[in-house]
């Protein structure tokens, strides 16, 4: 068990951490969800045209911006894929989503991210599968990175929080 690693529970916006993960859109065109409220905080007109000059991005692939008025520094936008069933190679684009984060965030220098539930909204993928994942990927991360001081689960309701602690094989959110 990693203990650089943190489940939390609330609005990912008010972090103050190097950089929040945005689960965005191949368009990077803002939406609903989490990545409406991040547009919101970090300020509409400054993310839209950031994410204008970067142009979109591949599912499974991450890119950076900055946090503009949010507390963290960067947002780091990665795009999770839509569930179809799961035999699309979806599993693999989730992992990669969090790979390619931390070498980001590790590129960037950043220490301290956090990253929201990505696919688990509007993109229907099954909570605990892409929770498993996620687990399972940014551990692996950790093990080679080892600058990187915390990484946290953002949750936005305490059953995921607690699916995140299951698959930490941990008993209560922190
Ligand atoms: P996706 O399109 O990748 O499925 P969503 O934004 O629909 O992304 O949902 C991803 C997860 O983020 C969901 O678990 C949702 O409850 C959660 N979420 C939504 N808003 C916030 C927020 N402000 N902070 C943290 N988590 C959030």
């Amino acid at each position: 068990m990693d203990e650089r690693i943190q489940v939390w529970v609330g609005d990912i916006t008010t972090l103050k951490v190097d950089a929040i993960v945005n689960a965005a859109n191949r368009q990077l065109a803002g939406g609903g969800g989490v990545d409406g409220a991040i547009h919101r905080a970090a300020g509409v007109d400054d993310l839209q045209a950031a994410c204008r000059q970067i142009g979109g991005c591949a599912t499974g692939q991450a890119v950076l911006t900055p946090g503009f008025r949010l507390p963290a520094r960067a947002i780091i936008h990665t795009v999770g894929p839509i569930w179809q069933g799961g035999q699309q190679g979806e599993p693999e684009q989730l992992r990669s989503c969090y790979s390619e984060v931390m070498t980001l965030a590790v590129r960037e220098g950043f220490r301290c991210i956090a990253f929201p539930a990505i696919s688990c909204g509007v993109y229907g993928y099954p909570k605990e599968q892409a929770v498993s994942i996620a687990v399972e990927e940014v551990e692996r991360c950790l093990e080679t990175y080892l600058m990187f001081k915390k990484v946290i689960f953002a949750c936005f309701d305490q059953d995921m929080a607690r699916l995140y602690q299951a698959a930490l094989g941990r008993g209560q959110a922190t």
